[in-house]
């Protein structure tokens, strides 16, 4: 059974008090523009599983320390997602120890701080203060050595003290909680984006379940610093709830996105296609073909797979047929853009049921895209390194099964016809194929015999009768 901390944690005396964080440099009150919390008065905040509150327990020039208390809801615990024995949701050490619930409200409680905002400071956010953090019941399943091996290289002073089970039975040995006392020169968004992700890693239980969206947060919330960090891998794997195949996605991600943002280098890219094939208006074209093969499929509730920014979607909203429709995509901020193109904050109740968009990879099953009628997948599958490919087959093919499936990609061939292209490259730089017409039709073919689909080829485009279109189209129906 779990076991509840002693009470005796030497420097903060609550239990509930999870974590305190010290400025100790002159004026130290500025801490409360850091934070984003005013050190007069208590600050609470609902939360999906309780109460957090911020108060500051001192507050002069020399120190300034904010505390977050977190007021964990264990019968609400209870009746949510947590899995386990039917007590064991009552009885565990949840609102005791510093937890992936912390990570979750230093998330919402410090968002701002975290994502290195400060309206009253902004000068101070990329300054590297000293910080003291006290942590008096961190559970590290791997004891104290671990909790040294993954703040140590990120440059801050470890102290820690282990609790014995149980103070009157010594020989019981310790239990996997410690106080533990950070001091660094460090900047505070930085100083929290560490804690967030290395406390889950050290308590090792999730509360909630572990989804493709972890990776996300943990490349967003490790930018900067995991990539770096000796035991990266290690981080990657607990942070993940050791899902194998979430694992290896987010290495691949840190190793390969060495670039300081990948979403703006895709930007960046998006425009240099957009110049080589804007043209001939093929963008245009290749909406009108898709629109087109979904309206002659009958489909009325479709899925846009890797919607990018949402250029097709903007087109099948016009369009009553389509009754409902979902873009996913990997990315967090194509879909923001999406959002914003598509006026999502602007429309009523009926209008956001008809069209949804959600983050998610389209190499993982994903059981929210079953059941629809087609599914598009346009200029997508050549952004996929093709031993990737079987994977999103499977999931598009096989587990999402729609009547129709739409594809669209490059066809190499024509690329000789693109003046503004040097010869050998790709449209985008970061497509890592294309393919020519043999190629498209021998992948397509291949698909359509092993998952039970018949399949048509279109050209797209201008057609030369040499090279071919411009844009090569199959669609797929069962
Ligand atoms: N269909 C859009 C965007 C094409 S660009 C259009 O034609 O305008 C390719 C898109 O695929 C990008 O937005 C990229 O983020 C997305 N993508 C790449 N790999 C993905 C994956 N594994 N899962 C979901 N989307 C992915």
């Amino acid at each position: 059974m779990p076991r509840l901390p002693p009470r005796t944690a030497a420097p903060c005396h609550n239990p509930r008090v999870l974590l305190t964080i010290t400025l100790t440099k002159p004026p130290a009150t500025d801490l409360g523009y850091l934070l984003h919390k005013s050190p007069d008065r208590v600050h609470s905040r609902e939360l999906a599983f309780g109460q957090a509150h911020v108060f500051y327990p001192e507050a002069t020039a020399e120190r300034c320390t904010a505390a977050l208390l977190l007021d964990i809801d264990p019968v609400g615990l209870a009746r949510g997602r947590h899995q386990g024995s039917s007590l064991e949701p009552y009885v565990n050490d949840r609102p005791y120890v510093a937890s992936s619930f912390m990570s979750v409200a230093i998330g919402q409680v410090f968002g701002s701080a975290m994502g290195g905002r400060s309206t009253g400071r902004p000068e101070l956010v990329d300054e590297l203060l000293p910080f003291e953090v006290c942590l008096p019941a961190l559970p590290s399943r791997g004891g104290e050595n671990l909790i040294r091996r993954l703040f140590e290289p990120l440059g801050y002073a470890v102290t820690t003290e282990a609790h014995p089970l149980a103070e009157s039975f010594a020989d019981w040995g310790n239990s996997p909680y410690y106080s533990v006392t950070l001091t660094a020169n460090v900047k505070l968004s930085d100083l929290l984006s560490h804690l967030y992700v290395l406390i889950p890693v050290l308590d090792e239980k999730k509360h909630y379940w572990v989804t493709e969206d972890e990776i996300a947060k943990l490349l967003r919330h490790g930018e900067g610093w995991l990539p770096a960090h000796p035991d990266r891998e290690f981080i990657a794997n607990r942070y993940l709830a050791r899902q194998g195949s979430l694992t290896r996605e987010a290495l691949r991600q840190l190793t390969a996105d060495e670039e300081p943002d990948p979403d703006e280098v895709e930007a960046e890219r998006d425009a240099e296609e957009a110049a080589v094939e804007k043209p001939m208006r093929l963008s245009d074209e290749r909406v009108g073909a898709v629109m087109a093969a979904l309206r002659a499929s009958g489909a009325a509730r479709v899925l846009d797979l890797g919607c990018g920014e949402g250029r097709l979607i903007s087109e099948m909203v016009t369009d009553r047929t389509f009754t409902e429709i979902v873009g996913m995509d990997v990315s967090a901020r194509s879909l923001e853009i999406a959002a914003r193109r598509l006026h999502a904050d602007r429309m009523n109740e009926r209008q956001r049921a008809r069209l949804k968009l959600i983050q998610g990879s389209l190499t993982y099953r994903d059981a929210r895209l079953a059941g629809y009628d087609a599914a598009v997948l346009m200029e997508v599958i050549e952004h996929l390194e093709p031993g990737r490919l079987p994977a999103l087959e499977r999931v598009v093919f096989e587990f999402a099964k729609p009547a129709t499936v739409v594809v669209t990609t490059p066809n190499a061939e024509f690329n000789v016809r693109f003046e503004s292209l040097p010869e050998g490259r790709f449209r985008h730089r970061d497509h890592r194929f294309e393919w020519t017409r043999d190629e498209f039709a021998a992948w397509s073919d291949g698909v359509a015999a092993k998952f039970g689909y018949e399949v048509r080829r279109l050209p797209i485009g201008p057609l030369d009768p040499v090279v071919g279109s411009a844009t090569q189209m199959a669609v797929f129906e069962r």
